[in-house]
């Protein structure tokens, strides 16, 4: 292996700058060149490609964001996008590629995987839904930023003795919700992969005020309904007032976490030494607090599997 490359795709996630920083070195340091692609595989197609050295990953390990940028690509969805794509490969001499993205990502890495070129993927999304790794980069940087701003929120909601409506990101994944909520002791937690009844929140919320509590937080992940309707609904059916909170893109910026700056810099390491060995079409991931490896393939075929002993806990703590 004598040249790589490493992308960024897909929604951008704090702590893509220390994984693509850690790529760059580990690389650097195994005696292998490594270009930067920019705005992902759309990127790839249209050529924005450029060789990167020690420097090029200087004093970014602290910054949110991509450096290399991000993008969805529709054209790469397509056999003459991909075609495109390995021609700019041969044509670059690159002959394998780490790309740092979600679960559309890793697709698009398998897709380009099957046609020759070796990938690895680096799992960045704030969303934390990829099979087969127990975090992925971001997530615990847009937890602790939900986290903060709950906080914030139960400041003035014990003030005003307030029931508050907090919608977070996530349209099919409530890891996000569902650990910024039972980090943040919130009453009621509605995620999408979790049926919720409304009679139960408006019982919850009116015992709670029956034993004097002065304020709720309910967190509603984007995918169940947006904050705006819970909050109708809650008015019609029960005379409930609340106030919504939504946090929108706050949640995917901002400086990463020390952890997820650990995980990224573990991961992007990983992943060369991957494609050092000639191997591709697998991921690299955090298990039980191992660094580990597993397929592609895998990913792309099953979704994330649910673990509802977390969601039962967090009804449990909220009585
Ligand atoms: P996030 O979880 O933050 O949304 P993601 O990586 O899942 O990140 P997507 O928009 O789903 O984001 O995917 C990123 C890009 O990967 C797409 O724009 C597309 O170029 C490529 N991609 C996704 N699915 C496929 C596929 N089935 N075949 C080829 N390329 C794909």
């Amino acid at each position: 292996m004598k040249k790589i490359a490493v992308l960024t795709s897909g929604g951008d996630a704090p702590g893509m700058n220390a994984a693509v920083r850690a790529v760059v070195r580990k690389a650097i340091f195994e005696g292998i060149e490594v270009a930067g692609i920019y705005n992902g595989y759309q990127g790839l197609i249209d050529g924005k490609i450029e060789l990167l050295q020690l420097g090029s990953v200087g004093d970014i390990i602290q910054r949110g964001g991509t450096m290399l940028r991000s993008a969805r690509s529709v054209d790469f969805r397509t056999p003459e996008g991909r075609d495109k794509a390995v021609e700019q490969l041969k044509a670059h001499g690159i002959e394998a590629i780490v790309v740092i993205g979600g679960d559309g990502s890793f697709q698009g890495a398998f897709e380009l995987t099957k046609l020759g070129i070796p990938c690895v993927g680096v799992p960045a999304t704030i969303d934390n839904d990829i099979k087969g790794t127990d975090f992925t980069i971001g997530f615990d940087t847009a937890l602790n930023t939900v986290i903060d701003a709950i906080d914030k929120i139960r400041d003035t909601a014990s003030s005003h003795e307030r029931t508050f409506i907090v919608e977070v990101m996530g349209r099919d994944a409530g890891d996000l919700a569902l650990w910024a909520g039972l980090a943040g002791g919130a009453e009621t937690i509605l995620i999408p992969e979790e049926k919720y009844d409304v009679p139960a929140i408006i019982e919850r919320l009116k015992s709670g005020s029956g034993r004097g509590k002065k304020h709720s937080i309910i967190i509603v992940a984007e995918g169940v309904m947006p904050a705006v309707e819970l909050a109708d609904l809650l008015k019609r059916e029960a005379d409930i007032d609340t106030r919504i909170s939504v946090l929108g893109h706050i949640q995917r910026g901002g400086s990463p976490s020390a952890r997820d700056r650990v995980i990224a810099s573990q991961f992007g390491a990983r992943a060369v030494e991957v494609l050092k060995e000639g191997r591709g079409g697998v991921a690299v991931g955090l298990r039980n607090n191992g660094i580990v490896e597993y397929e592609l393939k895998d990913v792309v075929e099953d979704k994330n599997e649910w673990k509802s002993e977390m969601y039962k806990l967090s009804i449990e703590l909220s009585i």
